[in-house]
């Protein structure tokens, strides 16, 4: 605020960003939002209005859940400090989050960011199989490191790709590979998959990892049934190569049926990466794997992140999962996400220009086209939706292959009533914005 109390202008923040940080610097809308406080599902912006967040998944138990900022101040008031001095609360924290996976997870490192997570995850395959070759897919983003950002198709390393990075095309349940759906498809997938690595290994490079996001999220979360990843868990198995699964954005129970996505779609990876939700809006990631992997990896590289398990955020990111469990917001993200992707699909009914609904749990969305016979994806009309959106006071976003698929993915303490106010908006907003201008 500046002295006379009054919020600083849209603009005049635009310009110091500029000035500070320098030319292209992401933000969300046409008209960029100034928030100021968050609450559960509800954010304001500086001038004290409230907007719906259905797009949030960091808050994942809730903007500022009192219980979380609690053990935040507590332990900060208490002491701060690394994992070279011993601390209870990061093993209690594992112990816990360990619980909820199966075996062979056994071990635990604690990162401060999902890049971070992953690229972590990249040694670990190279630990184990002493090789570098990875297969991503075609519209991934696994984070912002040197090494993971060599996977992103969306902007491409300078200077071209790594000798060992590899793509395969992102699965499409609403376009699939080949024109066929189902086990047609998932074979296509895993074909693609088993082409890169003998390419790979024909190189002399040599496969280590294959690393996705088990929702595909940022693929525009396909359709996809269980068993779909089998083909290919199958491949990179045969192969001696590692399986990385991304859990940053379907992890934590967003699916509302499972804990993660890999056991929502019935893949067995070997290393599972953490973030986003976490902790509820603290840095904080992780990497998870077998007692064998972290051994190896240990044994590879000498590893220690000074951030990384903090009490501060070892006690943050405990709240958020014991909040989780005692809340029963999986539960809640099941029932309301299905509630929310019934009135979803009405809308498809009403709106020929909504071709596609798709998700599971608080994590679904709708794939604008501009008939639905063509399929031609209407990705002006939708970024138009969710500017129109956020000015009619909802929040959601849109992602996938074409960039035209609406992304909800709210807070998980989201219900019936908040997604009445979603639909009811959504609905006052496809009538009133056209699909051509
Ligand atoms: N993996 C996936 C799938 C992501 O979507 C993101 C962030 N959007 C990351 C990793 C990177 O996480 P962070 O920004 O915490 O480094």
């Amino acid at each position: 605020m500046t002295k006379d109390t009054q919020p600083p202008t849209t603009e005049s923040l635009l310009e110091r960003r500029a000035k500070l940080l320098g030319p292209n610097v992401p933000t969300f809308y046409d008209q960029p939002l100034h928030l100021v406080k968050g609450k559960g599902v509800w954010v304001w912006d500086a001038q004290g209005r409230k907007y719906l967040d259905c797009y949030n998944n960091v808050p994942h138990v809730g903007h500022c859940h009192p219980r979380v900022v609690e053990a935040i101040y507590q332990q900060a008031s208490t002491l701060n400090t690394h994992t070279r001095y011993l601390h209870e609360t990061m093993l209690d924290y594992i112990e816990q989050l360990l619980a909820t996976f199966e075996a062979p997870f056994a071990s635990a490192i604690m990162t401060c960011t999902g890049s971070e997570a992953n690229d972590i995850a990249l040694r670990m395959a190279q630990a184990v199989t002493g090789k570098r070759g990875v297969i991503a897919t075609d519209h991934t983003y696994h984070g912002n490191t040197t090494a993971v950002s060599q996977l992103s198709k969306n902007m491409p390393p300078l200077g071209g790709y790594g000798e060992h990075v590899r793509h395969v095309p992102a699965p499409d349940s609403y376009r699939p590979l080949g024109g066929e759906s189902g086990t047609a498809h998932a074979l296509a997938f895993a074909n693609q998959v088993q082409n890169k690595i003998d390419e790979l290994e024909a190189s002399g490079m040599g496969f280590s990892s294959l690393i996705i996001c088990p929702y595909f999220a940022n693929e525009g979360f396909p359709d996809l049934p269980k068993g779909f990843l089998d083909p290919v868990q199958k491949v990179v198995k045969q192969a001696g190569g590692i399986i990385i699964a991304d859990e940053v954005q379907p992890g934590f129970g967003r699916l509302g049926s499972h804990m993660w996505g890999h056991q929502y779609i019935g893949l067995k990876p070997d290393v599972v990466t953490l973030g986003k939700p976490i902790a509820n809006g603290h840095p904080v990631g992780a990497v998870v794997t077998s007692t064998d992997i972290m051994q190896q990896f240990r044994s590879a590289f000498k590893y220690f992140n000074t951030f990384g398990g903090n009490p501060v955020s070892s006690a943050a990111a405990l709240a958020t999962l014991q909040v989780l469990q005692q809340e029963n917001l999986m539960e809640n993200a099941q029932v309301v996400g299905a509630y929310t992707k019934h009135g979803l699909q009405k809308l498809a009914q009403k709106y020929n220009f909504i071709g596609d609904v798709r998700g599971v749990g608080l994590f679904f969305g709708a794939e604008m086209v501009l008939d639905k016979t063509s399929k031609m994806a209407a990705t002006e009309f939708a970024n138009r939706v969710a500017n129109t959106m956020r000015e009619e006071g909802v929040l959601l976003n849109k992602l996938g292959i074409y960039y035209n698929t609406l992304k909800i993915r709210p807070p998980m303490c989201f219900s019936q009533a908040h997604a009445d106010l979603l639909l009811q908006t959504l609905d006052r907003v496809l009538e009133k914005t056209p699909l051509h201008l």
